[in-house]
């Protein structure tokens, strides 16, 4: 039985006026989301996929977090298509959850998923400071893994706070993750870069030893980076691993509501997981479940049902214009005056009508063409046109452009009919 006690805190910083960061702490699942994208689309889009995770991992289990974080990212896309006061809007999000059963010989597991450059620590007893378990999705961050900048370069870089991986991005995105072992007395510090960016590792190892209480040292951590600037929002998550036997009573089984920090977590029934050594962090790997399959399954339906009626609509128009030599009028199938988007009208047959014959009405006729409805309709009104008969009203007519179809072949020196 994994026993994990929690506390959380976020603040909007000394220059912000917005606080885009998102948090939740409950049983099973700790998150951390730091959002970004115009006006409110940062606030939307970290709050959307915080909700989107905690509603997936209440309904499917703590064991499908990364397809949770998957969903989230297909869930911030859809919102931004449907809003775009949101168009553009993204997040990061690191999150723990515990997996009752998964670890070696049946004991719990903590899952750690992450996108984007929000982390994930992990503290020790033994540990002389806090231990980075997450990659950062960033810029600097890869280029200190290349070798081009060194680890103080990157903290003051000006492309710092560029992300190379975020959810509202791309439809596929890589989830990173890592089982690892809960061990008593291990302390997982989940922070958005406000922390990081504002206090050392050296003062975040500090106050992680020196308080106790996971909300107070969360709390603490927020403060300390507001002293230092507070130049972004800032959101901390502190989670102990405890003895289960100092702990009196159970805790909560359902998730509950989000933000709120629950005090005390008590895990399914696998035995304690005691000192064993944690599981080596996993390699991230990428993911491609049937929700990202479904997904995209829907968005190429939805464009080809799209395009598919776009393309009826455009074809299914018969109208009357001059052909190519300028004398003869003909009938064009498609969309006056010049088709719809890629679909443009084509020649689909001669009526044997010249223009030269027709009357000034009949003329008209064909600068402001209406629209038949098959194509023998068409071709009958070309042949009372040419018989100087006054042209009838179209029964099936569904438009009447106003330009001139086709202009460039209209003679421009007719005599007078
Ligand atoms: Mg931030």
């Amino acid at each position: 039985m994994t026993v994990l006690r929690f506390g959380g805190a976020t603040d909007v910083g000394q220059v912000r006026t917005e606080n885009q960061d998102a948090y939740h702490c409950s049983d099973l699942l700790w998150i951390v989301a730091d959002g970004m994208g115009g006006h409110r689309g940062g606030e939307v889009a970290s709050s959307v996929a915080t909700e989107t995770v905690v509603e997936l991992v209440g309904a499917d289990g703590p064991a499908a977090v990364a397809e949770a974080v998957e969903q989230a990212n297909a869930t911030v896309i859809t919102r931004a298509f449907d809003d775009p006061g949101l168009a553009g809007m993204g997040t990061t999000l690191t999150a723990i959850s515990l997996v009752s059963g998964e670890g070696p010989d049946g004991t719990d597991v903590l899952r750690l998923v992450n996108v984007g450059d929000s982390r994930t620590y992990r503290l020790r007893p033994s540990d002389g400071v806090i231990e980075q378990l997450t990659v950062d999705h960033s810029l600097v961050a890869q280029w200190e893994r290349e070798g081009r900048i060194t680890a103080s370069q990157a903290l003051t870089h000006p492309q710092r706070n560029v992300i190379t991986r975020a959810l509202g991005v791309d439809v596929v995105v890589e989830v990173d993750q890592w089982d690892l072992s809960p061990v008593t007395g291990d302390r997982y510090l989940l922070c958005s870069d406000g922390l990081t960016n504002e206090v050392d590792d050296t003062t975040i190892t500090e106050v992680l030893r020196s308080m106790a209480d996971p909300t107070e040292a969360a709390a603490e951590l927020v403060a300390r980076a507001n002293a230092a600037g507070g130049r972004d929002n800032i959101t901390v998550v502190v989670l102990d691993v405890v003895d289960a036997a100092a702990v009196s009573g159970t805790g909560p089984r359902d998730l509950p509501a989000p933000v709120n920090p629950e005090s005390v977590h008590t895990g399914d029934d696998p035995p304690p997981a005691g000192e064993s050594p944690p599981a080596a962090p996993a390699v991230p790997r990428s993911r491609f479940t049937w929700r990202v399959a479904v997904f995209l399954a829907a968005l190429v339906l939805l464009i080809a049902a799209t395009a598919g009626a776009v393309g009826l609509w455009a074809r299914n128009a018969w109208f009357l214009g001059v052909g190519p030599d300028g004398t003869e009028v003909v009938v064009f199938q498609g969309r006056p005056p010049d088709g719809v988007l890629w679909l443009e009208p084509v020649e689909v047959a001669t009526t044997g009508v010249r223009v030269i014959d027709l009357t000034e009405v009949g003329r008209r006729a064909l600068d402001e063409p209406v629209v038949w409805g098959s194509q023998l309709e068409a071709e009958q009104q070309a042949l009372r046109l040419g018989e100087a008969a006054p042209p009838v009203v179209a029964s099936t007519t569904t438009t009447r452009p106003t330009t001139t179809v086709p202009p460039t072949t209209v003679p421009t020196s007719a005599p007078g009919a």
